[in-house]
């Protein structure tokens, strides 16, 4: 029998894991979760010996997809996936301060340097798998403002099943992160310079899904950080945290500190949790685009400006991934959640009542981390270990400092990406500029493939219509 998921809004019908993948967001306008949480075996503390990331990742994720996919083609997907990661162990974890027993583990060692790699690198050929065997395929199109377009290029180049299209406003990404997208040669993946804002690119792509015949047409598809089979693969690093640390059958808890944007990795963690991991604490960091911490100290919601910040990707005011917990904390009463978050839509605002505030302590905790805090973090680090992290790391670590309970329980904060993603911060804060790994060093040397289109929605759909490989066009 294969776990069924359904929607936190409670309308929608129920689903097994191949439609949770394909569907993304519910009819009803929710987020599929499992019905039931799975449990982790008992032994969950207690790796047998010389087990790989990869095997883990199975062993973890196997009761989401039992049923929906053959173990076989499942264990050589994951292999495959994680296989395309810098070290052997994919998320290692370092030390940053052993006397307060604080751990980096550091998640950005995939093909474009953020975490969004761990799940995407997974998901995109799960999408392939599951179009394949249906005979399907779906053109996959999205906006980025810089960051997570390459981790969904990365995730669909050269996948049979997929067409990726990504629209950036042009002049207004990063050189590094225009060439992480624009370099990449394979046949399937297509970038487009819009001659405007991001906003306007995403308006673009929202007006393209809105267009039901060309949406029908084309078969267009969306790897958004809502669906269920990204938080899955999340998971799996939470747990290979906690056994590193908890120590062979000194079952102690752990806690972590995530800095957070859409909500989607710290969510994990807590699926994690709910799967029976002893985590003590989840300290979530945000910058001054600070609604999750003032969430989680008042358990009110109140929308503000989007203020950009040198961590961008948590440059976000509403969290979509944060409705997975609210569905919990209201019981998993979707009509709750429902009214909860339709009203926040109207009016900006939403509070928790106090029974499910109750929810919230003691395991959660939120941490502001403005700037100039940031950069301190940075510089601090670097002269106390030699180590540059990057502006989000530096929130989580800043973060874990100001609002960490238990000194006895190790705390382990998640690295999300790799300081030369981000060289002009990490340059301003301890004086040195961190360099790409090896395999990225040539970057600016290799060729750009991208077209330059006007903010126009016929221009756009004349442009993918043209590119779209047809059934059997390879
Ligand atoms: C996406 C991202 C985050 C935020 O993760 P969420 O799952 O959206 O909370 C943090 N850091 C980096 C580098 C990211 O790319």
């Amino acid at each position: 029998m294969s776990l069924s998921y359904i929607s936190t809004r409670g309308r929608a019908p129920e689903l097994a894991f191949a439609d949770v993948l394909l569907a993304g967001l519910a009819t009803d306008g929710g987020l599929y979760v499992p019905q039931t949480w799975p449990t982790l075996a008992d032994g969950h503390r207690r790796p047998p010996p010389g087990q790989t990331y990869a095997e883990t990742a199975v062993e973890v994720m196997w009761p989401f997809v039992d049923g929906q996919i053959e173990r076989e083609a499942f264990e050589a997907l994951t292999a495959d996936a994680y296989s395309t990661f810098d070290n052997p162990d994919v998320a290692p974890l370092v030390p940053l301060d052993e006397e307060q027993n604080v751990w980096l583990m550091e998640l950005f060692g995939g093909p474009t340097l953020a975490f969004k790699d761990i799940a995407l690198q997974l998901v995109g050929r799960l999408f392939d798998h599951e179009l394949t065997r249906r005979g399907e395929r779906v053109t996959i199109v999205g906006a980025t403002s810089g960051d997570t377009g390459s981790a969904a290029i990365e995730a669909c180049r050269d996948r049979d099943s997929l067409d990726i299209f990504v629209l950036h406003p042009r002049g207004r990404v990063s050189d590094v992160q225009r060439r992480q997208m624009t370099t990449v040669p394979s046949a399937n993946v297509h970038n487009i310079a819009v001659d405007g804002s991001f906003d306007d690119c995403q308006d673009l792509v929202k007006a393209m899904f809105a267009d039901e015949a060309f949406r029908g047409r084309h078969r267009l598809g969306a790897v958004n950080s809502i669906n269920f089979a990204r938080v899955m693969a999340q998971v799996v690093y939470y747990v290979v945290a906690a056994r590193a640390l908890g120590g062979v059958g000194a079952a102690g808890p752990v806690s972590f500190a995530v800095p957070t944007g859409n909500f989607g990795n710290v969510y994990a963690g807590y699926a994690a949790h709910r799967m029976g991991l002893d985590v003590s604490q989840f300290v979530v960091g945000s910058n001054v685009n600070d609604i999750l911490a003032r969430f989680f100290a008042g358990a009110h919601l109140e929308i503000r400006e989007v203020v950009p910040t040198m961590s961008p990707s948590m440059d976000i005011q509403v969290s979509s991934n944060l409705e997975r917990l609210l569905f919990e904390l209201l019981g998993r009463d979707g009509a709750a959640t429902a009214a909860l978050l339709e009203g926040f839509r109207a009016s900006g605002e939403a509070g928790l009542a106090p029974e499910a505030a109750a929810g919230l302590a003691p395991l959660w905790s939120g941490a502001r981390v403005d700037e100039a805090r940031t950069l301190a973090v940075i510089g601090d680090v670097h002269r106390r270990t030699g180590m540059m992290i990057d502006p989000h790391t530096a929130v989580g670590v800043g973060a874990a400092a100001a609002a960490r309970r238990d000194p006895a329980t190790p705390m382990v904060v998640l690295a999300t990406a790799h300081p030369a993603k981000f060289p002009d911060a990490v340059e301003a804060a301890c004086g040195v500029r961190p360099a790409l790994p090896e395999r990225l060093a040539d970057l600016a040397e290799r060729p750009e493939r991208c077209a330059m289109l006007d903010n126009d929605l016929g221009a756009v759909q004349q442009y993918v219509a043209a590119h779209t490989r047809v059934d059997g066009d390879r």
